[in-house]
């Protein structure tokens, strides 16, 4: 048996791919995207009931929380406690786990339920829609740069003069 079981869960990979999509928007939002990415594997073991590997890797499709409904309410409630910047990051985290999953051969993941039936996408389109993640985590970087950085830090930014160099 050991060597021949398929894990539908990686937590190193999901943890990974989640901390990459999100690094243009530095470390401080890390943490979020790599503990939803991590956190929503728990639902294998509640859709299995129990947390034995063989049994969770035994179901015949990935659990409905395993789709894109999930990643925008989780991006909601931790948007709204944590600031837009975590919303994001949890949202981000958890499609790269998505897009992860939908990936492989496995069971089908219902990435785009209830709208559409479970399947997977295959390696091409998560790396498409991995790479977008991070292009996204950049843009809003860039757009929330010139705001309050650590580099403002005179405390007078009001008053200071204009810099021409
Ligand atoms: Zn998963």
């Amino acid at each position: 048996m050991p060597g021949r079981v398929q894990t539908y869960t990686d937590p190193f990979q999901h943890a990974l791919i989640a901390a990459a999509v999100v690094a243009p928007l530095g470390r401080r939002v890390v943490p979020t995207a790599v503990s939803v990415a991590l956190a929503i594997d728990l639902d294998h073991a509640v859709a299995a009931r129990s947390v034995r590997v063989r049994d969770t890797t035994a179901l015949s499709a990935r659990p409905r929380t395993h789709s894109l409904v999930t990643a925008a309410g989780a991006a909601a409630l931790i948007g709204a406690r944590r600031g837009p910047l975590h919303g994001w990051a949890a949202f981000a985290g958890l499609v790269s786990h998505f897009l992860h999953d939908a990936g492989d051969r496995a069971a089908p993941t219902p990435l785009f339920w209830p709208f559409a039936s479970a399947r997977q996408l295959g390696r091409r389109p998560q790396i498409i829609g991995t790479v977008a993640l991070a292009l996204a985590s950049l843009a809003i970087s860039r757009a929330t740069a010139g705001g309050a950085t650590s580099g403002d830090v005179d405390g007078g930014g009001d008053t200071a003069p204009p810099r021409t160099a």
